[in-house]
């Protein structure tokens, strides 16, 4: 392979309904550090059925080219079609970097691209940088957290990753940054479509996203109970927070996955992170070091949360809480 031929950092853009989902903003503002490094374009691979007014949002976020396939097949998800559009792109365009998100999405189409075009593909990196010979260092949890490991494609290209929604960190939009759109028209082989959307069926849950949250509080093993996590409830309420958890009480049934935050659950970046009987393991620590203010109760000094946190209180959570609830709502 001639890697010399591969030019340019590419980002899959996640579209649920016509709406670009955030991961794909905060993969481009990484794509643009990275796309500096190496002194080559960002371009934002946007699919879908009438989705061109996306394209402004995606320039004002980090990219300098907008590649446009606008076709009924691509207005829902599917696994054939995507693949078969990207990977005819890959072989015309030939990125250097192809960066998707780790979604429901991201994590069915990855493979399907990286083994389609037999490079390798390196699954929810938590850092991304460019080496001194211009090749890209991605950086993943491994052994269950335990060690980080820095991963490269040296013989293949596109050096493929996905990156879970949180990890990095969107621009803020600037409307006079300028680029370009280029549209791409795919040619499918229908033949091969095994699978037919016959209708969407929404799950009935309150959709708060946790990544989105500006305040969590989250729950460990310390909270212990039903009752606790009524407490837990009473002070998000007060705070107008959302309530997330470790994995402890996501497994004791008390919180559902999809607030869960560390390694296996969501990585989290809110303003401010309250831990309320969390030991800090480092599967969890994982998911929310990078909160701006980190506030942890436990009756541990030792608890190891406290080496992340800004700042600790050593006392008994089923005290604290109800007094710092009584306080704030005063
Ligand atoms: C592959 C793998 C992936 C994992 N992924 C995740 C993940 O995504 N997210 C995650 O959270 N975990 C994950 N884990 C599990 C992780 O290793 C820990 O087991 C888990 O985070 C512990 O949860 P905890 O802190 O709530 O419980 P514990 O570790 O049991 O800690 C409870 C804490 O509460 C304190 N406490 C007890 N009572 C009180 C009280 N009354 N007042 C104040 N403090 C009190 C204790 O001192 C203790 O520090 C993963 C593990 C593996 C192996």
């Amino acid at each position: 392979m001639d890697k010399t031929q591969y030019n340019g950092v590419y980002v899959f853009i996640e579209q649920r309904e016509g709406k670009v989902q955030q991961v794909s903003l905060e993969l481009l503002g990484k794509a643009r550090d990275l796309a500096s490094s190496l002194n080559e374009k960002v371009y934002a691979i946007l699919l879908g059925s009438a989705i061109s007014e996306a394209a402004p949002l995606l320039i004002s976020c980090g990219a300098d080219v907008v590649i446009l396939a606008d076709n009924p097949i691509l207005s829902d998800y599917s696994t054939e079609a995507y693949t078969q559009a990207i990977c005819q792109l890959c072989h015309e365009r030939k990125p250097s970097i192809l960066m998707i998100g780790a979604t429901t999405i991201g994590r069915d189409l990855g493979p399907r691209i990286s083994a389609r075009l037999e490079t390798g593909l390196t699954a929810d990196c938590t850092r991304l940088e460019v080496s001194e010979e211009g090749e890209l260092l991605m950086t993943r949890p491994a052994f269950g957290g335990n060690l980080m490991a820095t991963i490269v494609c040296k013989e293949h290209r596109p050096q493929m990753s996905t990156v879970r929604p949180g990890v990095m960190k969107a621009l803020s939009p600037d409307p006079t940054r300028q680029g370009s759109v280029e549209v791409f028209a795919p040619r499918f082989d229908t033949a091969k479509f095994r699978v037919k959307l016959v209708k969407t069926v929404k799950e009935k849950k309150e959709l708060v996203d946790i990544t989105q949250a500006k305040i969590l509080i989250s729950g460990g093993r310390g909270i212990g109970s039903k009752d606790g996590f009524e407490q837990l409830n009473n002070l998000a309420q007060t705070m107008n927070a959302q309530v997330s958890a470790s994995r402890a009480m996501v497994d004791a049934g008390f919180v559902g996955h999809d607030r869960q935050v560390g390694q296996t659950g969501k990585t989290v970046r809110p303003d401010l992170y309250f831990a309320f009987g969390i030991s800090g393991a480092i599967q969890h620590l994982a998911g929310m070091e990078e909160s701006e203010l980190i506030i942890a109760v436990n009756k541990d000094k030792c608890a190891p949360i406290f080496q992340v946190a800004d700042l600790g209180i050593v006392g008994d959570v089923k005290k604290i809480i109800p007094l710092l609830n009584d306080r704030l709502k005063k």
